[in-house]
């Protein structure tokens, strides 16, 4: 929701642009963080949800770790002042370069994703006289019923090491003298709601976890990764995930001893809600079967709709409620019809000039914008 002063204010902007409520930002990474220091865990933030300089600066005043995806996120994660000691690397194809960087960097943690690249990390960290430090990272073959686009935990995805490989990870961990292991990694997806997913996670991960120390494989970390949903429908009644329940599902689920930490790496949680995508409707076409609300902005701003079909609520902040409605198709100006927010959507009867806000798009927004078809660079507008 929008107070009439707000929305005088973005009138007089020019759209569209992303506005961050940095208030409700703060108050999510409170309860995140009430939440978790209950049990001792420990949180990273997934960087790539949104690098927004002023939302990771906020971030990292809460004490909480980075969890990067690529070396330039790793440098981003240092420059703002994430330490070190608490940056974990993940991804599938980390380059020699990237792995050179985050090892002159002394990062904490290296989330590894084949044998392959243990023994790449282990020659790079030899070259340097340096051991790396690093956990496996899993695949549990657990399914998040989520989008598939966004499920990354079953073995037909590229991410992880399989359980058929274990024997063979063991055996490389003896022979890899430059490697540290400081234990096991997992992430089985995104925008995951059904909360049994992740008991069901805890309790293969606890399996694993035990294959593993009775093969003498020290196991100090447990990094259970991301992927905890939000509720688009309800950006206003809802604007705070319900962190309480998902990390006490874990206490009670997940077994470790006193030496194991646990760690997550939660990105669209902590910042999905803070942002929206606010534009103006440049043209309104009446047609026979579909209305359409054409936006000033299109998926090079906002490219989940596009990429995955996602749901986001649509609102017109230049009328009020109580107002006649009708359906729109609400689309954006780039050449491409997947060019589209979302299809008969209920607003009120919409004029060019009005202001439409994209709700919930703090998370997987803004970081994926283009410039396809020449289009400016997004704008950024905060609250606080
Ligand atoms: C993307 C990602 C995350 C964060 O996922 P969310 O669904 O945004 O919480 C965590 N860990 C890894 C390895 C990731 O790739």
């Amino acid at each position: 929701m929008f107070s009439n002063e707000l929305v005088n204010k973005f009138q007089s902007l020019e759209t569209p642009f992303y506005y961050y409520n940095v208030a409700l930002l703060k108050e999510t990474l409170e309860a995140c963080q009430a939440a978790s220091s209950k049990y001792n865990f420990h949180v990273h933030y997934a960087l790539k949800a949104n690098f927004d300089e002023r939302v990771l600066q906020t971030i990292r005043s809460y004490n909480i770790g980075a969890d990067c995806v690529s070396g330039g996120e790793v440098k981003k994660a240092i420059e703002i002042g994430f330490g070190k000691e608490k940056v974990v690397f993940a991804g599938v194809g980390k380059s020699d370069a990237e792995i050179n960087y985050a090892l002159d960097q002394d990062i904490f943690c290296f989330n590894v994703e084949s044998i392959q690249e243990l023994e790449v990390i282990n020659d790079l960290a030899a070259k340097k006289g340096k051991t790396a430090r690093v956990a496996l990272r899993i695949n549990p073959n657990v399914n998040a019923y989520t989008h598939k686009y966004i499920t990354t935990g079953l073995e037909e995805n590229k991410f992880g090491i399989n359980q058929w490989e274990f024997d063979k990870v063991v055996a490389a961990l003896r022979n890899l003298s430059n490697l540290k292991c400081l234990g096991l990694h997992f992430h089985i997806g995104s925008q995951i709601t059904d909360l049994n997913v992740f008991k069901s996670l805890c309790i293969k991960v606890n399996e694993i976890v035990k294959w593993f120390v009775d093969r003498h494989v020290e196991i100090s970390v447990i990094n259970v990764g991301g992927g905890l949903g939000v509720d688009y429908y309800h950006p206003d009644t809802k604007s705070v995930v319900d962190f309480e329940t998902y990390f006490k599902i874990f206490d009670s689920f997940l077994e470790r001893s006193a030496n194991q930490e646990v760690h997550f790496e939660l990105g669209r949680a902590l910042v999905a809600n803070c942002g929206s995508l606010i534009s103006r409707v440049l043209y309104v076409k009446n047609g026979q079967v579909t209305n359409f609300a054409i936006l000033d902005a299109g998926m090079t701003e906002l490219m989940r709709p596009a990429l995955y079909q996602a749901y986001h609520k649509i609102e017109n902040i230049s009328k009020t409620s109580g107002e006649k409605t009708k359906n729109y198709d609400v689309v954006g100006p780039i050449c491409e019809s997947t060019d589209c927010f979302a299809k008969a959507v209920e607003l009120p009867e919409t004029q060019r000039g009005d202001l439409i806000a994209i709700r919930t798009a703090g998370a997987y927004g803004e970081v994926m914008a283009s410039n396809y078809n020449l289009r400016d660079k997004v704008r950024v507008v905060y609250g606080e």
